[in-house]
């Protein structure tokens, strides 16, 4: 681990001050930068620790909507009264997350700004890798091990996926990240906040260096939701596909509903096809749903190793489905 210094911010401006010098980084609760300096993934001069800022509320507007500050811990959101009655896919994917340790230290913030679990990213010696060193190569993509890789929108540099169980919920909940930089304050929607690699996959994220997450704003009346985690152990584990749902439905039969996919692209990836043709058919039809999930799935380009993944995925969104109308 490379030397830095350290100091405390004690307003957001100051925290914004602090990043105009590219050495700089800001550190939450550390659960993923200290692992990052251990790694050499991030190597700064010195770190600015945000802890101190008043950003840890979790408040429910007039309309029943959400504003979670950016510093509010994981486990914090995952037990918050309103959250558990009313989005119910937002506890689930907090409470499946890391560890009940993590998740008392972990902030919203840091969750969404964490980076992908591919093993050569992560590695300890250097790899080829895009993502950590652009134009070095991809060590998964060049014949290395693609089963916990992309099978949507992944390009020729690099086939990594996103791993955060908050962000796929967000993205089911069309919630909307807010970002405060020198230049004001900016709306980035959930769904688009976390890049595709595209020719650029060292670009985690749309956040500008310069900004920093103040909240996350989630709208109201989600109607019936559920997170559904595939993993390979019960905890303390990502999620190999996952399945995050909405819906409205009427005597069984389903009005309007959202699903946002984890595990399989380097964002959470909505299922616009698949939501289209839900609409009116019933929870106890699972055929039905299947064929309307399926929809989503003609443009899937498994890899070698993850070619389970197209049906997993598939399988895991009907099931979210059905639980979430309350059908077994
Ligand atoms: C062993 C392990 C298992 C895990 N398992 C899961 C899992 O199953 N599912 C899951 O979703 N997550 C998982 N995580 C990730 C975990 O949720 C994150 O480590 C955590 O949320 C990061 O929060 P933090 O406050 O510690 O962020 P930090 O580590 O302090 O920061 C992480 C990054 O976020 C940036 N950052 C933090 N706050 C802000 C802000 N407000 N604005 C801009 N940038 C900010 C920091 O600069 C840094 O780049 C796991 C982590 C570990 C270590
Ligand atoms: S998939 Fe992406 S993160 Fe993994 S080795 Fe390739 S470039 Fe790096």
């Amino acid at each position: 681990m490379r030397p830095f210094t350290y100091a405390r911010a004690a307003t957001v401006d100051e925290a914004l001050g602090a990043l105009r010098d590219p050495g700089t980084r800001l550190i939450a609760c550390g659960t993923e930068l200290v692992n990052w300096l251990k790694e050499g993934i991030e190597t700064p001069a010195r770190l600015v620790d945000i802890t101190g800022l008043p950003l840890a509320g979790i408040d429910v507007s007039d309309d029943g909507g959400l504003r979670l500050g950016a510093l509010a811990r994981m486990s914090d959101v995952a037990a918050h009264p309103t959250v558990r009655d009313r989005f119910p896919v937002l506890a689930e994917s907090l409470h499946r997350a890391a560890s009940a340790q993590l998740r008392n230290m972990a902030t919203i913030g840091g969750n969404l700004m964490q980076r992908t679990r591919c093993p050569y990213f992560r590695a300890d010696v250097e790899l080829p890798c895009n993502k950590r060193l652009p134009g070095s190569g991809c060590a998964a993509l060049d014949g290395g091990d693609t089963s916990s890789h992309a099978i949507f929108g992944w390009s020729n540099d690099c086939a990594a996926t996103f791993p955060s169980d908050l962000a796929v919920a967000l993205a089911a909940l069309d919630a909307t990240v807010t970002a405060v930089g020198e230049r004001g304050v900016r709306r980035i929607p959930a769904t688009g906040f976390h890049r595709l690699p595209g020719t650029e996959p060292a670009r985690h994220n749309e956040l500008a260096p310069d900004e920093l997450i103040v909240a996350v704003d989630v709208p109201a009346a989600p109607g019936a939701s559920h997170y559904l985690k595939v993993r390979e152990r019960a905890s303390y584990e990502f999620a190999v596909v996952s399945a995050a749902v909405t819906l409205h439905a009427e005597d069984g039969v389903i009005g309007d509903a959202r699903i946002a996919l984890g595990g399989v692209a380097h964002r959470p990836w909505r299922l616009p096809a698949a939501e289209q043709a839900l609409a009116g058919i019933a929870l106890d039809d699972p055929a039905g749903l299947r064929a309307a999930v399926a929809r989503s799935f003609t443009d899937a380009r498994p890899l070698p190793g993850n070619k389970f993944k197209v049906e997993l995925a598939q399988r895991a969104a009907v099931r979210a489905l059905r639980t979430a109308g309350g059908v077994q």
